[in-house]
């Protein structure tokens, strides 16, 4: 059944970000209809990953204002553009930061979800298709963020950057497994792969490493060390198995000293959940020599420069980075998705504030403040 929206222009509200680190402003905008390839969608439930504050602060990354962030989100379908085959207005949909055209070499191989069209791109604010943004306010163009744009009711989004999901799921809570959760799940079950009774450190206990830490848990480790700066975090953690926690502002030398002599020589892997690249740096040097891997999640600074001696690598320990977990986008989170559906994981204990869409800018105030793991936003309120 076709809305009675489809192919026009929709006013509705959008959290306006004009300015780098400034509260951002609840706008009238207009969303433009679907193009080639492309879906609108009607955004119920957003909420807010560390990603999105970091490119609002700019102070890191590239700035590009005015813009519209959010990208860990549910909806439902509202009309679709040409060309579009999967997907029809109603559909129940999470939008994904990173896409898969189901392709290019990439979408089919079975190692990498580097989509080469819809690859995660935090620098392009328009349309891959033409260019433009979908964004108006009085004709003057806002910009997109990667590609999803869900701090407002109505989204353009590319059919490649959503995932169809099971319409009974509620989305206010499956909402969270569009970025972080699966994310940090991921990051240590498709790629850090922990064998039973094995040791896991992880660096950075917000919603992505504790996700982090519960795939250690599911794959059977048996320590699970956490590491943070923020000893407000330590509490929380052990809903999420972690056995043992570590503040390095607690001791003189480098964390990655700390982990070796607790662990008599090293963790077997590490998964770095925060964004700093001396967390990165000791995460890569904390696992054991000879078989250690040291998975890097977290988003680093423009500028920042990963320095470590070869010989630590010489030594056979392992490097490697992930986005989105490995999870193919479209072929893999609907199956996230039914694993919550089939109570095999569970997102509850990761949402701790929600909030009206009109108070918005209390979630950046909970992240940057490090209270709570995620602030589901509603967009109905
Ligand atoms: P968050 O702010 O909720 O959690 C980050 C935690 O790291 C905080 O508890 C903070 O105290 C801690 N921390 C910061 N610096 C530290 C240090 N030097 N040592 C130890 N702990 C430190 O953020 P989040 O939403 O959980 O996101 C975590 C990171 O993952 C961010 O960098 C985010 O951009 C990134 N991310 C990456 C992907 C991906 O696909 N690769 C996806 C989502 C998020
Ligand atoms: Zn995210």
């Amino acid at each position: 059944m076709a809305s009675s929206t489809a192919g026009q222009v929709i006013r509705c509200r959008a959290a306006v970000a004009w300015e780098a680190g400034k509260p951002l402003v609840i706008e009238e905008v207009e969303v433009a209809p679907p193009q080639a390839m492309e879906v609108r969608v009607k955004i119920l439930y957003t909420s807010l990953c560390h990603t999105d504050v970091y490119f609002w602060e700019a102070k890191g990354q590239t700035p590009l204002f005015p813009r519209i962030f959010g990208h860990e989100a549910g909806g439902v379908v509202e009309s679709v553009g040409e060309g579009v085959s999967d997907l029809k207005p109603g559909d129940h949909v999470l939008p994904v930061f990173t896409g898969e055209c189901k392709d290019c070499a990439h979408c089919k191989s079975e190692e990498s979800n580097m989509c080469d069209l819809l690859r995660i791109n935090v620098d392009r604010g328009v349309m891959i298709g033409d260019g433009q943004s979908r964004f108006s306010i009085n004709g003057k163009p806002i910009y997109h963020f990667v590609g999803t744009s869900t701090f407002s009711e109505y989204t353009v989004i590319h059919v490649g950057c959503l995932a169809k999901i099971n319409p009974l799921a509620p989305l206010d809570k499956v909402c969270v497994l569009s970025c972080g959760i699966s994310t940090g799940l991921g990051a240590t079950l498709n790629v850090a792969k922990p064998k039973k009774g094995s040791s896991v450190a992880v660096f950075g206990l917000g919603a992505v490493g504790l996700a982090a830490a519960e795939g250690a848990r599911i794959a059977g480790a048996s320590r699970i060390i956490g590491v943070d700066l923020n000893p407000k975090r330590f509490e929380e953690a052990k809903k999420f198995g972690v056995t043992e926690f570590v503040n390095p502002k607690d001791h003189d030398k480098p964390v990655q000293e700390v982990i070796a002599e607790m662990t008599d020589g090293g963790v077997d892997r590490s998964v770095e959940c925060t964004g700093n690249i001396n967390a990165m740096i000791s995460a890569f040097e904390c696992v054991h020599d000879g078989w250690g891997v040291a998975v890097l999640v977290g988003v680093p600074h423009k500028d920042a420069e990963f320095k470590t001696h070869p010989m630590n690598v010489l030594n056979e320990r392992t490097l490697k980075g992930t986005f989105f977990g490995n999870y193919k986008p479209r072929t893999d989170l609907p199956n996230v998705v039914e694993k919550y559906m089939n109570k095999e994981l569970e997102v509850e204990k990761f949402i701790t504030h929600q909030l009206p869409f009109s108070e918005i800018n209390k979630a950046f105030e909970y992240m940057l403040n490090g209270d709570g793991l995620r602030c589901i936003i509603n967009m109905e309120a």
